[in-house]
């Protein structure tokens, strides 16, 4: 029963809440099926997000062989494998050329809109949606349940309950919460009994603290290339090349994301991450003790660093930063330095600033059709699962991937197959 005197508004087809590309997927494989479709998304515009994912270079999928692909997933491969099946790499990059946009495979074997922007995919879409009768309804966000379970929503014409065939869930997770995906439905869905797990920062950066003259001089500085020595979850030593940015507080950067799910565990255990990073990766420890035995000839120590081992800038500033003034005028150890320099890092930064977070929903709280156990007919896609991975493309894969499954499995619901 909706509450005395609100009105109960009833959808016979598939409700999807939230306008991200889970939910814009979720929301073509409905419309597909043969249902009705209604979206109601929050913000005065679809994908805000997905735009701004567009602003470096819209980074779509990744062109690793399926197996290589799976394991990049840190929690949640198996299930995220599961929708893979329906739909992958290659389908996603032929459903972008679909919607009139050619992908191609970057260097680091990403796969990007050839043009590398999001808007054009995004505009082509949204126009197909309508076109395929998906009716979009902006500024219009879901507040949780009424008392009798229904959808309460509160949009321009008021607040009303909902009774749908089937609600799909594509509310995002809780990073930018200024683009829509506030994780403010986490209490909501707990209330009624779906197991969540807390949203944490992925693809994030880490603090340091440096110090003031660093920060002036340095902070935004790339230093590639790079490779970090660290620790993985199961206490082995892992080593991995790549770059990262110097920030105000710490690093940054595609490096730390790839390795982040580890960090978040050493710091979470011993409340600190220690990092060994080797400033010259593709130079042999013995080229560069031999470049610092052979003395200085008068000049500095920063002459030598450069003329003889290329190391300059914000390398060079970073080994002033962490090394002593004994190891600095030490050639052996001020060798051993720049292959594995110790950086200590001392947290995460916030949720708000990174790229995803993990966390969310547990997958034990759906089924293999991605139905929530605790509430039959509603559905759950995305970012607001609890799945995680780096950047690389493999974030919006999964969006895709489950909006796609959860989209189809609703639709058969709402229509009682
Ligand atoms: C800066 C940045 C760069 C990124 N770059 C990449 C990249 O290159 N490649 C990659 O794979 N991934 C990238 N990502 C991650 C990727 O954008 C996300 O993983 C993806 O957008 C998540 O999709 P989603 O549909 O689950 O959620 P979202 O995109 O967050 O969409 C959720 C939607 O739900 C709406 N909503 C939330 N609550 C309510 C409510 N109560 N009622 C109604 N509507 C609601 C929100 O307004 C939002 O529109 C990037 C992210 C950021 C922040």
């Amino acid at each position: 029963m909706p509450d005395a005197g609100r009105p109960l508004q009833r959808f016979p087809g598939v409700l999807v809440i939230g306008g991200g590309p889970a939910g814009l997927m979720a929301a073509e494989a409905a419309r597909r099926a043969g249902v009705e479709v209604d979206l109601l998304e929050a913000k005065p515009t679809v994908g805000r997000k997905f735009l701004i994912a567009g602003r470096g270079g819209m980074n779509l999928t990744h062109s690793d062989p399926r197996p290589r692909f799976e394991q990049r997933y840190t929690r949640g491969a198996s299930e995220v494998a599961h929708w893979l099946d329906g739909f992958d790499a290659m389908a996603l990059r032929e459903w972008a050329r679909g919607l009139g946009v050619e992908t191609f495979v970057g260097s680091s074997g990403r796969v990007f809109p050839v043009d590398m922007k999001s808007a054009p995919l995004l505009r082509a879409w949204v126009a197909r949606l309508k076109q395929e009768g998906v009716r979009l309804h902006m500024r219009e966000r879901w507040l949780g349940f009424d008392p009798a379970g229904h959808a309460l929503v509160e949009g321009p014409a008021g607040t009303r309950a909902i009774e749908a065939g089937a609600v799909v869930l594509a509310l995002g997770g809780g990073s930018w919460p200024q683009l829509g995906s506030d994780a403010a439905w986490m209490p909501w869905l707990s209330a009624r009994g779906v197991p969540t797990v807390p949203l944490e920062a992925s693809n994030c950066g880490f603090d340091v603290g440096w110090s003031e003259h660093l920060v002036a001089k340095f902070a935004g500085a790339a230093l590639k290339p790079i490779a970090v020595q660290w620790s993985d979850a199961a206490g082995r030593m892992r080593r991995q090349q790549g770059e990262c940015v110097l920030t105000a507080t710490g690093l940054e950067g595609s490096l730390l994301y790839a390795i982040g799910a580890d960090l978040r565990t050493s710091i979470a255990r011993d409340g600190t991450a220690l990092l060994q990073l080797d400033l010259l990766p593709g130079v042999p420890d013995e080229r560069v003790r031999s470049a610092l035995l052979a003395g200085r000839d008068g000049r500095s120590l920063s002459e030598v660093l450069r003329r003889r081992l290329k190391l300059d800038g914000a390398k060079a500033a970073l080994l002033r930063e962490v090394l002593s003034a004994g190891t600095l005028g030490d050639p052996v150890a001020l060798a051993d330095a720049i292959k594995a320099l110790p950086i200590r890092l001392r947290a995460s930064r916030p949720l708000a600033e990174a790229i995803s977070s993990a966390g969310g929903i547990a997958l034990a709280g759906v089924d293999r059709r991605l139905m929530l156990r605790a509430l039959p007919g509603w559905f759950a896609c995305g970012e607001m699962l609890d799945w995680d991975a780096p950047t690389g493309g493999y974030l919006l894969t999964a969006c895709f991937a489950s909006g796609l499954h959860a989209g189809r499995a609703a639709a058969m619901h709402a229509l009682g197959v």
